[in-house]
């Protein structure tokens, strides 16, 4: 029986049996497994037996976190990570070598882009696209190109990338496809499904949901065939098969850069996934009649990607259900009106993330893309005057109650 995404998170991984009939995965808040004897651990740390040694290599709590959102996300396996930026890293570390280049839009999330700076001093060189789409990265592509990363939807540029038809291209090339599905969540899409050769999420937002926990996660597909021609460094991996990229990634730079998720992260995370569909039903809603507001607003641009003025709102019908996400960006007009307009807000937070059930609002130039250049900043839709609005669950009716009283004000 093929069971629908409420049902497969909720029962779909999980067998009570397990923990004495424990109705979610406890906690094991420990550090180490005892076995009852060395024959036994041999096993264990060699891969030859089932079960745990360490809970930096894995933890039967940080595990039930990873199957699940391999799970939702239609891959064959998933590793958890201390954060976004931890599954982003050790994602690309996996992949590359000194000399290898990597194909990125400029739009991305902040840390990604001084990410990709920090690298340059390993020898590997990013090049920037202002979007992913196959005819912007053809030019490009040389014979040390071994990735290309994209956000699929662009945080907080909101563009959207068809997938289908880069991966198309790229497959062609020997060329994987790692997708940041952070914004877009396993609810709205499964990148998998279109050609993505590895999904990374931020499980810091809408994932964990309440904000509880920093975390990261890397799901694999399986697909992609890594030749040890162009990836050397996959060698000895080869014999896993499909299991390369992550036996690799397990046995290899994850372990041993020690980015591992903590059992009580993985906890929040366990409970907060559960309510997944939920929140994004009532997120996406709320967003878009939220936009649809400022969109009747004189004075006020607005950037969502279903409203029918916007270029991606075909791609969001094809990728997303027809929902837009969490995310509205909107421009009053001056960088002294969108300070104005926050300071009169009186229910949403200001605060630098996404993803909580609570509504969020930040200055993105003068915080999370403080250090961009300004070509960055426009191609990421971050100009003096832009504020980026994370919906949260709240009733849309008090939300824009709220923003039309502080509009006025200015
Ligand atoms: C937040 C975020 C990250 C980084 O994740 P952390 O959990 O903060 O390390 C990466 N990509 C996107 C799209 C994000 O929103």
């Amino acid at each position: 029986m093929t069971l629908n995404f409420n049902t497969t998170l909720l029962h779909g991984s999980f067998n009570e049996k397990t923990f004495l009939g424990a109705t979610t995965t406890p906690i094991f808040q420990v550090n180490a497994f005892s076995h009852e004897s060395p024959e036994k651990l041999e096993k264990v740390f060699n891969n030859k037996a089932a079960g745990y040694a360490y809970s930096r290599i894995g933890n039967p709590t940080v595990s039930a976190f990873e199957k699940t959102v391999a799970d939702l996300e239609h891959g064959i396996g998933a590793v958890a990570c201390s954060s976004g930026m931890a599954a982003i890293t050790l994602t690309l570390l996996n992949i590359l070598s000194s000399g290898d280049e990597v194909i990125a839009a400029s739009g991305l999330f902040g840390g990604t882009i001084d990410l990709f700076g920090d690298l340059r001093s390993f020898g590997i060189n990013i090049r920037f696209v202002n979007h992913i789409s196959t005819e912007n990265i053809e030019p490009l592509i040389t014979d040390k190109t071994k990735a290309v990363f994209a956000e699929l939807i662009g945080n907080p540029a909101l563009d959207i990338v068809d997938i289908e038809d880069v991966s198309g291209f790229l497959h062609e090339k020997g060329i994987p496809l790692i997708i940041d599905s952070t914004a877009a969540t396993p609810y709205l899409t499964n990148p998998i499904e279109f050609g993505a050769d590895i999904v990374v999420h931020s499980s810091s937002k809408y994932i964990n949901g309440s904000a509880t926990a920093i975390s990261g996660i890397i799901v694999d597909s399986g697909k992609f065939q890594w030749s040890k021609e162009r990836y050397p460094s996959f060698a000895e991996y080869e014999r896993f098969g499909k299991f390369a990229f992550l036996s690799k990634l397990r046995n290899g730079i994850w372990r041993n850069f020690g980015a591992c998720l903590s059992p009580f992260n993985a906890y929040l995370n366990n409970i907060g996934i559960e309510t997944l569909g939920l929140r994004m039903e009532q997120v996406c809603s709320g967003a878009d009649r939220l936009a649809q507001f400022f969109d009747s607003v004189e004075g006020v641009e607005v950037n969502y990607p279903t409203l029918s003025s916007n270029p991606y709102s075909g791609l969001a019908k094809k990728y997303l259900k027809g929902k837009g996400g969490a995310i509205i960006t909107i421009r009053p007009g001056s960088k002294e009106k969108a300070f104005r307009l926050i300071n009169e807000l009186k229910i949403p937070l200001v605060a630098t993330n996404i993803g909580d059930v609570r509504t969020l609002v930040i200055h993105p130039s003068s915080t999370i893309y403080a250090h961009a250049s300004p070509e960055q900043k426009k191609n990421a839709g971050v100009y003096e005057d832009t504020i980026r609005i994370s919906v949260g669950i709240e009733d849309v009716e008090d939300l824009i109650a709220d923003f039309k009283q502080a509009i006025e004000k200015i």
